[in-house]
C-alpha cells in the first residue's frame, strides 16, 4: 500500500477550512488545502466585510465555549499578522416585539442570550426600551416592551481578513494551497482517502470537508437530505449628515415577531460613511448553481422601508453597495461536525445555518485537536449526525 501524500487534506478554504488548515499546519502536520476559487472570495458564505461575534450565543449552550475561544484566537492572529480582525465595539441584542416569549412559550432569543450570559458570567447589561433609546438613539423607534442585552465584549470580525490571515500563516507553516481546483469526488480506501480533483488525484490519511453550500453536491446522501441553501442579501446604506448613526456604535440584532421583521447590522467601518444591514430569509431554497447573485432596486427599497425605517435612524435610502451570500441550513439550524457515515477517515463540517463565522477559529482548533490527539478540548458532540437518525 502506498503511503498517502498528505496527513490531512482540507476541502474548501472558507471560514471553516482556512481555520482547520492553519491549526493543522501549526501542529506540524503535512497538510494541503483545496478550493474551487481563490479564498477569500465572494462566491460562498464568508464575504461581506463583517460578521457579528458575541459570547452569550442565544443559539445554545454548546456554542459559548467556541465563541469565547475564537475571540482569543482572533487576537492571537492579530498579534502575528499585525492586521485588525476583531472590532470589540459591543453587541446589542434587542427584541422589537411586544411579546418577547416565543409562540410556543419558549424563551425568545434575547432571553436565551441573557440566561447564557448569567450562566457563563459574561459581562453584560440589561436595558429597557427607555434606556436603549437614551443610550443608543440610532436604534429607534423600539416597542415600549423592548428588551435589550448589551455585551461590551462582542462586536464584529472581518471575515475576508480572518480567512486570508489563516491561509497566509498556514502557507508559511508549510501547508500546500491548491486554488482554482474543484474536488469532484472522495473515496475511502483502507489506510487512505483519495481526493479526485478536476486536474489531479491526491491521497491523504484523513480528509476534512468544509465545502459550505456545495457540501451536498459533493457528498450526496445523507447531506443532500439534511442541508438546504438559502439566499441572503446584504445592504450598505449611506449615513445621513449630520451623523446620528455614529461610528462608535455596537453591532446589533433586532428580533422581531417574525423572520421578516428580524434584522442585524454593524457600525460604519471607519471612513466608509455607510452602515451594513441585513435580514434573514428561510422560505426560498436555492442551489449553488441557481443562486441569484443580483440584488434588485426593489429589494433594496423594501429593505429600507420595512427594516431600516422601522428600527434605525440616521441612515439614508441611498444604497452604497449590496451583496448576495448563502446560508447552508440544517433541519434544526445547528451545526454538523462529524465523521462521514460511510467514508472512513473523512470528517464533514457544515457550520453555518447563518451563525458559524464567530466560531470558525475555534472549530478549526477543535478539529485539529481531534485529528491529532483523538479528542478536542471543547466538546463537539452536540453537532453529531446521530441527532438526525430518527
Ligand atoms: C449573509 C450572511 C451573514 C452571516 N452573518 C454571520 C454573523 O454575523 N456571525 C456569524 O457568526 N456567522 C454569520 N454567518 C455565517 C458564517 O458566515 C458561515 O457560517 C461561515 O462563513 C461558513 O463558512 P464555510 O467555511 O462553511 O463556508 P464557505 O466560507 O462558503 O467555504 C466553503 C468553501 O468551499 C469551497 N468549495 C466548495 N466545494 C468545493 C469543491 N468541490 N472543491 C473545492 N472547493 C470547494 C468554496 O469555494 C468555499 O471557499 C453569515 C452568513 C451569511 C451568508
Amino acid at each position: 500500500m502506498q503511503t498517502p501524500e498528505f496527513d490531512v487534506v482540507v476541502v474548501g478554504l472558507g471560514a471553516m477550512g482556512a481555520a482547520t488548515l492553519y491549526q493543522l499546519a501549526k501542529r506540524g502536520l503535512k497538510v494541503a488545502g483545496i478550493d474551487r476559487f481563490a479564498p477569500p472570495h465572494d462566491q460562498g458564505s464568508s464575504h461581506g466585510d463583517t460578521r457579528i461575534t458575541r459570547q452569550a450565543v442565544g443559539e445554545g449552550v454548546a456554542y459559548v465555549p467556541l465563541a469565547i475561544r475564537a475571540q482569543q484566537i482572533w487576537r492571537e492572529l492579530e498579534a502575528q499578522q499585525d492586521e485588525p480582525l476583531f472590532e470589540q465595539c459591543g453587541v446589542l441584542v434587542m427584541t422589537s416585539s411586544a411579546t418577547p416569549t416565543g409562540q410556543d412559550g419558549t424563551p425568545d432569543f434575547t432571553e436565551n442570550t441573557l440566561a447564557l450570559a448569567r450562566q457563563f458570567g459574561i459581562e453584560h447589561e440589561v436595558l429597557d426600551a427607555t434606556q436603549i433609546r437614551q443610550r443608543f438613539p440610532q436604534f429607534a423607534p423600539i416597542h415600549d416592551s423592548a428588551l435589550g442585552y448589551f455585551e461590551p465584549g462582542g462586536g464584529y470580525v472581518r471575515p475576508e481578513r480572518c480567512i486570508d490571515a489563516q491561509l497566509t500563516l498556514a502557507r508559511q507553516l508549510g501547508a500546500t494551497l491548491i486554488t482554482g481546483e474543484t474536488v469532484l469526488g472522495i473515496d475511502s480506501d483502507p489506510g487512505r482517502v483519495q481526493v479526485t480533483c478536476q486536474n489531479r488525484r491526491i491521497s491523504a490519511a484523513k480528509v476534512v470537508v468544509c465545502a459550505g453550500m456545495w457540501s451536498s453536491q459533493l457528498l450526496g446522501a445523507p447531506f443532500d437530505r439534511l442541508l438546504r441553501v438559502c439566499r441572503q442579501t446584504l445592504y450598505w446604506y449611506q449615513l445621513a449628515e449630520p451623523l446620528i448613526f455614529p461610528e462608535r456604535s455596537p453591532s446589533f440584532i433586532v428580533h422581531g415577531a417574525s423572520d421578516e421583521q428580524t434584522c442585524y447590522g454593524f457600525p460604519p467601518i471607519p471612513g466608509e460613511g455607510s452602515m451594513k444591514i441585513a435580514t434573514e430569509q428561510y422560505s426560498e431554497t436555492s442551489t449553488p448553481d441557481s443562486l441569484d447573485r443580483q440584488v434588485s432596486a426593489a429589494q433594496s427599497e423594501a429593505m429600507y422601508r420595512d427594516l431600516v425605517l422601522a428600527n434605525i435612524t440616521g441612515v439614508t435610502p441611498q444604497l452604497v453597495k449590496s451583496a448576495v451570500c448563502a446560508y447552508t441550513l440544517t433541519p434544526d439550524s445547528h451545526f454538523i461536525i462529524d465523521e462521514h457515515p460511510r467514508l472512513a477517515n473523512v470528517t464533514v463540517v457544515s457550520a453555518c445555518s447563518g451563525h458559524g463565522f464567530k466560531h470558525s477559529a475555534a472549530i478549526g482548533e477543535a478539529l485539529a485537536q481531534r485529528l491529532v490527539d483523538g479528542r478536542s478540548e471543547i466538546d463537539l458532540s452536540a453537532f453529531s449526525l446521530a441527532r438526525f437518525d430518527h
